[in-house]
């Protein structure tokens, strides 16, 4: 070997740690690594895997490195998922190995799947014919592999016939992949037919998926307008085109009708990815999307980091969900991401919404996005009647919370043997809990939040942390035994006070804390779909995609509790889940009634909600953007100091601020708390950055960091681009 190959023999590799570079590592002789290939390293006394992120040049002396222990036989990460890697790196300015870790997720997936053993017809004929051999001979005789089990059961002989003929050779034992997780979807299998305007909006998607090349389109359609069957039509274009698709979903281990419908549009299920799944399954989904054995995976945020071979279009659905931002470690946004992801790789990308995020809107009113609206719903299907019920008029009885006008509805929803939604985005029985006598409220030790009475559990509890106790009997501030109030209604209480007036009804309460799980509410979401419950009483969780055809009426318990909170965003995110939630009634085209709570009946979202007035309402809100020079007008980031002290918080982010280089154009607000302050035992101050719309707010922070002091000991430092709060 000459001195010049010797040097060249390295390899650079991302390991996924919180690492901001690649380590360099030697190549032993006759390995080959090409960048993209996953490796096992030493680091330190430990393997980890890697991925090459890059060939090495000559400049270090490869006798000096450690070596790369392994490349596995798995399927490189494709130049456009490590373009895509170090993007999302750079934008959230995160360590590009924690965001490479997020595409290593199923480790044991490296090793390819142990093939299963099949059998082929040779040349050979057996000794001796028996009617039984007869038909193992002609059902083999199509020269495909068999498996043993699946001939003998085929030709309904028993698997010692089968075995007799392989024993004499007329079979020779072949070696097929494994199973694939789920059948290749057939893109013609059970097209629907469209109504015009279904169809010119298809006709669009279907433009941007065959003309290929990057393009995003905002599918912008009232709920039940039939959105999923148009976009369906984009996903069976790209099919056709020999490329993978991905669809995501805000909360996909509970949507499982969706995975019904892709079933009977495209003969076969998605391969599905979220965290619910045993990793057994995920492992098999990643290595086989990995292989381009998945053509379509649908999936919750983390699912953009699989390791796709050919990705060819991404779908968004309910673009505007929160869960797809995700605020722990890389603190990024999938829907925003998904636009990279297209970008890099040369395809389209598809948001669909029936309240579209004010980013998404304003990029189609600008033109930055192609705007397909579906302004009906399907088959007539009309939208429920929407009407605000003034609650200062119309006050509930004495410790209720439901209004006459909503009991008298719910009375004749019954009465006419359909069902009922009360909508109430709060867990628990009560969302506080005081002594009458001095007041004292029960707070989390950990947090800067109260404790919410759970009836049912026996609890009082911590939403942010899971800190949990009986509850007390006495109070801990005075002693006093029996003087504990709950305060405000939570869904087990709107349960209550539905069943004490409606005894004989059957009430289903659904929320996230159920007890039994994911599984326990999939079969809730199932009874109900199949009119099993008369009144359902759930948080935003029962406002999300499901289809529930007996449900006439909904009943929104507090319309106005996400308005009080003072965020921005308030306006915008109560109005995306009062259509949401509004929505789930009337899908089979019964007349359906939505009765809205609201001690401010006169408020713009209320309005536009009654109204429905989708317009109005996008055109102020953007108005008050553009005003207060919020995103998508301006720019907004967080950089959130947590530490155990308030005071050392405080202390670090104020040490940051003096440390902000002059930026002309940027303005940086802060330190002030956190919208969570005090979460499982750390307190959390927060600096705002705001810039105008072309500010380089990365750059800026890179320089802040680099400029101010370290995270030292307890204290740490995490950047949140695009906060949701602000
Ligand atoms: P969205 O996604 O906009 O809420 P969906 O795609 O879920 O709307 O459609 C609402 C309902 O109407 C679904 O039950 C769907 O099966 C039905 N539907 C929509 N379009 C058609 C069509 N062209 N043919 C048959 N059924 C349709
Ligand atoms: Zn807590």
């Amino acid at each position: 070997m000459t001195q010049d190959s010797a040097e060249n023999r390295t390899v650079a590799v991302l390991v996924p740690m919180p690492s901001e570079t690649p380590y360099t590592y030697a190549l032993p002789e006759g390995m080959d690594a090409a960048p993209g290939a996953i490796v096992a390293v030493p680091l330190g006394p430990r393997e980890v895997i890697g991925v090459v992120w890059d060939q090495g040049g000559g400049s270090v002396d490869p006798r000096k490195l450690r070596a790369v222990s392994r490349v596995f036989d798995c399927p490189p990460l494709s130049a456009d998922m490590r373009r895509f890697i170090d993007w999302v790196a750079a934008w959230t300015l995160s360590p590009p190995g924690l965001v490479a870790r997020m595409a290593l997720r199923a480790p044991a997936a490296l090793d390819p799947e142990p093939p299963v053993e099949g059998l082929r017809l040779t040349e050979r004929r057996p000794d001796r014919m028996t009617a039984a051999r007869e038909r193992v001979l002609e059902m083999a005789g199509d020269g495909m592999a068999w498996t043993r089990s699946g001939l003998a059961h085929a030709a309904g002989v028993s698997l010692g016939v089968v075995d007799g003929l392989r024993s004499q050779e007329v079979f020779e034992t072949v070696y097929l992949p494994a199973p694939p997780v789920v059948p290749v979807p057939d893109s013609r299998f059970g097209r629907q037919d469209l109504t015009a305007e279904q169809s010119a909006a298809a006709d669009n998607l279907f433009g941007a998926v065959t003309t290929g090349g990057y393009s995003v389109t905002l599918l912008d359609g009232v709920t039940g307008s039939g959105k999923t069957e148009v976009y369906f039509e984009a996903v069976a274009a790209a099919l056709e085109a020999g490329r993978q698709v991905l669809i995501l979903l805000p909360e996909i281990a509970l949507t499982q009708a969706f995975l019904e419908r892709f079933h009977d549009r495209f003969g076969a299920r998605p391969a599905e990815w979220h965290s619910d799944m045993a990793p057994r399954a995920r492992e098999k989904v990643w290595r086989q999307v990995a292989e381009g054995r998945v053509r379509v995976v649908a999936g919750a945020r983390s699912a953009l980091f699989l390791p796709f071979r050919e990705l060819g279009l991404i779908i968004v659905d309910e673009e505007h969900d929160p869960a797809y931002k995700q605020e722990d470690r890389v603190f990024y946004n999938a829907r925003d991401m998904a636009v990279v992801r297209g970008h890099i790789g040369g395809f389209p990308v598809v948001l669909a919404s029936a309240t579209p995020s004010v980013e998404s809107r304003v990029n189609a009113d600008q033109g930055r996005y192609r705007h397909v609206t579906l302004p009906v719903r399907f088959a007539d299907a009309a939208l429920p009647d929407l009407k605000a019920v003034d609650m200062r008029r119309h006050p509930p009885a004495r410790g209720g919370f439901l209004s006459p006008v909503l009991l008298t509805a719910m009375e004749r929803t019954l009465e006419a043997g359909e069902q009922s939604l009360l909508f109430l985005n709060r867990r628990g029985y009560a969302p506080l809990t005081l002594c009458r006598v001095c007041g004292h409220r029960f707070q989390c030790p950990d947090c800067s939040s109260w404790l919410v009475e759970h009836r049912f559990r026996g609890q009082i509890m911590c939403h942010h942390c899971g800190y949990h106790e009986p509850k007390p009997e006495a109070c801990p501030e005075c002693g006093t035994l029996d003087h504990l109030v709950a305060c405000g209604p939570g869904i087990e209480r709107i349960a209550e006070e539905a069943a004490s007036h409606f005894p004989d009804a059957r009430i289903i309460v659904l929320s996230s804390d159920l007890m039994g799980g994911v599984k326990r509410l999939r079969l809730e979401l199932e009874a109900i779909a199949e009119g099993e419950a008369d009144i359902v009483v759930g948080t935003q969780l029962v406002a999300k995609g499901h289809n529930f055809p007996g449900m006439t009426l909904v009943g929104v318990v507090d319309a106005d509790i996400g308005l009080t909170n003072g965020d921005p965003r308030a306006a915008e995110r109560t109005f995306q889940l009062l259509s949401q939630v509004t929505g789930r009634a009337g899908r089979t085209g019964k007349k359906s009634l939505g009765l809205i709570q609201t001690y401010q009946p006169d408020h713009p979202v209320m309005r536009a909600i009654v109204s429905g007035d989708r317009e109005a309402f996008y055109a102020r809100e953007i108005a008050e953007r553009e005003k207060a020079g919020l995103p998508p007008f301006g720019r907004l980031a967080g950089i959130i100091v947590s530490a155990p002290t308030a005071g050392e918080a405080m202390g670090h982010a104020r040490g940051l601020r003096s440390a902000a280089p002059p930026a002309p154009g940027i303005l940086l607000l802060g330190p002030a708390e956190a919208p969570l302050a005090l979460i499982r035992g750390r307190h959390r101050v927060r600096l705002l950055v705001h810039g105008d719309r072309r500010a380089d707010l990365q750059g800026f922070i890179r320089a802040l960091l680099k400029a101010g002091p370290k995270e030292r000991g307890q204290i740490r430092v995490q950047v949140d681009i695009d906060p949701q709060s602000f």
